[in-house]
């Protein structure tokens, strides 16, 4: 039989999975010899195996674990259950992956009243003991027994109130007793300390389930299989007076990453005090006037854990009466920059090596470089100031709650959400909103650390401002008034918070995320190209490096204003020689938009794709817009709406689209790569090296490629006869429908390169159309009928083995055939890491995604990471 409990010196970092992150660094630093008050840690194979019983704990557990604690007695000296020398135990969960925050903690476990008059006796604090024992209550009957925690906080209001009290600190110990006397009146609360470690497991055990932690699962991508740990560890006490404290720090700076111990601490406080925001924490440094010893044994390992750990760590420590203990040692979370920066000093420092950074930089992270600040010079209007909690600047409306965020968002609305604090209940307004701003809270409170993951611009401890909900409005200590929807600009970087909407400037680099990206090109395989048609897009593309454009979309370059009537003139015209007068004006626009782009893309490919017009969208359908096309292309409005009506087709994305309408309208396509090799001959002539790749879309079978490949070629001899310049032209084609994936080896006879279009591949491989899938994808989504929005995330179970299928059929027929992918998933990590294990050639995203595609192609070549 499986071991179930394992006590703190049996286990090491590298038992997360059976042991939670949590438990396992607890025993690594008790190997390490660190003052960690011991415990034992019941597996999370035990919550599985908790769950497949029908949430039964198995019959030989509380033996299993009664052994672990007798141990711990002794280790301790002291004994659980006795009154005389009491051993009380903090209980917590604990999953495999981090989950901060999100589930159940249970501490003074072991308290009754006949303990705590022994506790008062044993310490000679009579104070201490009994707000220990009303805190434990209220905490036991909260998260074990399900009371709501707000009756035991009401209750003590009201005693507050009618004896004249405002503060804790206040209370004496025969308040405290009579609070615990209200308190038991409220709750049927077990005595037996034995029967309280029991139910307190099986709620641990069942926290895994609570709403909040399937959300925040749901978001981290953790699998609902893991289970979590139970550690039950001795308890120590930071509020047992002036010469003890509790406290959390990070080795390095966990917003900008600089090289600095950071952390925050409170004298006569439990860790709880710290990390709520209830009360402002002072910064650690202030341990070193008070207690200079235990501030040189703080600093000293937190250097030793972060050599050992080889990463920034997340601690927690207390000081009980002068005497300094670890409670927790973990990975730091951390802003993108920051995540860059001690990626990047850690190589230089020599910790660790460039693969191992490109790991420890999620995707995610680069986002950071690439979002909007708000720009200096622009700053008017600075209300108030917090602490920078997560940089990036945000614009939105001002909601007082996650439901008014979400309601607000879904009527097309930016929001910034404003709390006096934020709990897990409040994760799902954080999710859409722009940005966070609260009142309490440090830089470690739970907004802090849970919109810094997240990437959400947020200011905390905004002590300036005072919320009134029942109002809907702040007033800032300068008494400006903010009420529910005026508009305000957070500052993450800063913390300042501004009327109105403040200009913001584009994302910046840092010479730190170019030196990773430098290694991320180094350890990469794949190549990344941008989908873009704009010179301005490409060149910011290619700023961001992209090599080269993987998905020119031609008809977006026809919807300008000066553009578009001609194009549907083009569309509407009524025989060749009308159709051929516009062709040949849009030949003007097209040549000279192609040459731009060869010129941003000087020495690298350019992927052009023929026309691939969804024909309803261009054609007008307003009465002002027929009018207008009536008047200036000099059409009657009645000829207009008849041939209009006769092109309506009943489902537009499985209609007259992509290499359908050469096949109708072959001088559509001639005139297209007349365009572009004309424009690849004008760049080649002004000295620039331009290679063209002509793309043909929604193919559903070879005789077609066949067919416009002859047109392409015969436009091609068109333009090249009697020229001296040779153009290195390829022609190729996208594969976007099934049929066309599963007849790739016939494809391969004719064409040099094939590019997924996974959008439209999803598309007909579901059946779910991309215009209206908003309708009932987030029900499939909630309903958990589909893991992830197959449009974002590559289906590699269906439509993944149809693109194995394809390269693997057609490289066997044409084996030097290159393969891209140019759906939107060319952008999605998790996508990318597939295209890269397939063996593409290249990814292709939209020019801002060209970073984080760089990272996420390294990252699939050097490593494999859960949360990819
Ligand atoms: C695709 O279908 O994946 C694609 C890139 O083409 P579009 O999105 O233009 O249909
Ligand atoms: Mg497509």
């Amino acid at each position: 039989m499986a071991k179930r409990v394992y006590l703190f010196n049996e286990g090491s970092k590298d038992d997360r999975e059976l042991l939670g992150g949590k438990g396992a660094n607890l025993c690594e630093m008790t190997n390490l010899g660190l003052p960690v008050p011991y415990g034992f840690i019941i597996t999370t194979s035990t919550c599985r195996e908790y769950f497949k019983a029908g949430n039964r704990l198995p019959a030989l557990l509380e033996q299993e674990y009664r052994v672990a604690l007798d141990i711990v007695e002794k280790k301790m000296g002291a004994r659980f259950g006795d009154p005389e020398n009491p051993l009380l135990f903090s209980v917590r969960s604990g999953a495999p992956v981090s989950m901060p925050g999100m589930m159940s903690t249970i501490l003074n476990l072991g308290l009754n009243d006949e303990i705590t008059e022994g506790l008062a006796i044993k310490t000679g604090n009579a104070r201490f003991a009994y707000d220990s024992y009303r805190r434990f209550i209220s905490m036991f009957a909260d998260v074990v027994m399900g009371v709501d925690g707000q009756k035991f906080e009401h209750e003590i209001h009201q005693y507050k109130a009618t004896h004249g009290k405002t503060f804790d600190v206040e209370m004496s110990a025969q308040d405290w007793q009579e609070i615990i006397r209200i308190y038991k009146t409220l709750v049927d609360f077990p005595e037996d300390p034995f029967t309280q470690l029991k139910m307190a497991v099986e709620a641990v055990f069942m926290s895994w389930h609570t709403p909040r932690a399937i959300v925040y699962r749901e978001m981290a991508n953790i699998p609902d299989t893991l289970g979590t740990a139970v550690t039950v560890q001795a308890m120590v006490f930071g509020n047992f007076g002036d010469d003890s404290g509790s406290g959390v720090a990070f080795t390095r700076n966990p917003s900008t990453g600089e090289h600095l111990f950071f952390g925050e601490f409170l004298f006569n406080a439990a860790g709880e005090d710290v990390v709520s925001g209830v009360r402002t924490p002072l910064p650690v440094e202030a341990l070193k006037e008070r207690q200079p010893d235990i501030y040189d044994q703080l600093f000293r390992t937190q250097v030793l854990l972060e050599k050992h750990y080889r990463d920034m760590q997340d601690i927690e420590f207390t000081i009980q009466e002068g005497v300094f203990y670890m409670l927790q040692t973990r990975s730091g979370k951390r802003t993108g920059r920051a995540s860059v920066k001690i990626a990047v000093d850690m190589v230089k420092e020599g910790l660790i090596t460039e693969s191992e950074a490109l790991m420890r930089v999620s995707p995610d992270h680069v986002e950071a470089f690439l979002h909007p600040m708000v720009d200096p010079a622009a700053k008017t209007d600075i209300i108030a100031k917090g602490l920078p909690a997560s940089p990036g600047g945000a614009t939105g409306r001002v909601v007082f709650s996650a439901e008014e965020a979400e309601e607000e968002v879904a009527k097309g609305h930016r929001v910034i959400l404003v709390r006096r604090e934020t709990t897990p209940e409040d994760i799902h307004g954080m999710k859409v909103a722009a940005g966070v701003l609260t009142e309490l809270g440090g830089m470690t409170s739970h907004a802090a650390v849970v919109a810094r993951g997240m990437g959400v611009c947020a200011i905390t401890g905004c002590a300036q401002i005072s919320i009134n909900y029942a109002e809907g409005l702040f007033t800032t200590h300068a008494g400006v008034t903010v009420r529910r929807d005026d508009v305000i600009t957070l500052d993450g970087t800063t913390g300042e918070v501004m009327l109105g909407d403040i200009p913001k400037t584009e994302a910046s680099s840092s010479d730190d995320f170019q030196t990773l990206l430098t290694w991320a090109d180094k350890h990469r395989r794949l190549k990344v190209r941008a989908n873009a048609e704009t010179p301005t897009d490409a060149a910011k593309a290619r700023e961001l490096g992209a090599e080269g454009i993987g998905l020119c979309r031609t008809e977006h370059m026809f919807f300008d204003a000066d553009r578009i009537d001609v194009m549907r003139a083009m569309i509407l015209a009524e025989d060749l020689e009308e159709r051929q007068k516009y062709l040949d004006i849009l030949f003007g626009f097209q040549r000279a938009d192609i040459l731009q782009l060869f010129k941003v893309m000087d020495g690298l490919p350019v992927t052009v794709r023929l026309l691939d017009p969804p024909l309803h969208e261009f054609l007008p359908s307003s009465d002002e817009d027929i009018a207008a096309l009536a008047s200036h292309i000099g059409k009657p409005e009645t000829k207009i709406r008849q041939i209009t009506e006769s092109m309506k087709e009943v489902n537009p994305m499985l209609g007259f689209r992509g290499c359908r309408l050469s096949v109708v309208y072959p001088e559509i396509t001639a005139m297209q790569v007349r365009a572009i090799i004309t424009a690849a001959v004008e760049a080649t002539e002004q000295g620039f090296k331009p290679f063209p790749e002509i793309m043909i879309p929604l193919v559903v079978n070879v005789r077609e490629i066949r067919l416009i490949t002859d047109i392409i070629e015969q436009a091609i001899r068109e333009v090249l006869t009697g020229k001296t310049v040779s153009i290195p032209y390829k022609i190729g084609t996208m594969v976007e429908t099934p049929r066309a994936a599963l007849s790739a080896d016939r494809l391969a006879e004719v064409v040099e390169f094939m590019s997924f279009g996974t959008n439209d591949l999803t598309q007909m491989t579901y059946g779910f159309s991309r215009d209206d899938v908003g309708r009932f994808l987030p029900a499939y989504l909630a309903k958990k009928l589909v893991e992830n929005d197959p449009f974002v995330s590559l289906d590699q179970r269906a439509v993944g083995r149809l693109m194995q299928i394809a390269v693997t059929e057609s490289r066997a027929r044409k084996p030097g055939i290159k393969y891209g992918i140019c759906g939107e998933h060319g952008g999605d990590p998790r996508s990318i890491r597939f295209c890269h294990e397939l063996g593409l050639d290249y990814v292709s995203c939209s020019p801002y995604r060209v970073p984080i595609a760089r990272i996420a192609a390294a990252r699939a070549n050097v490593g494999e990471d859960l949360q990819d």
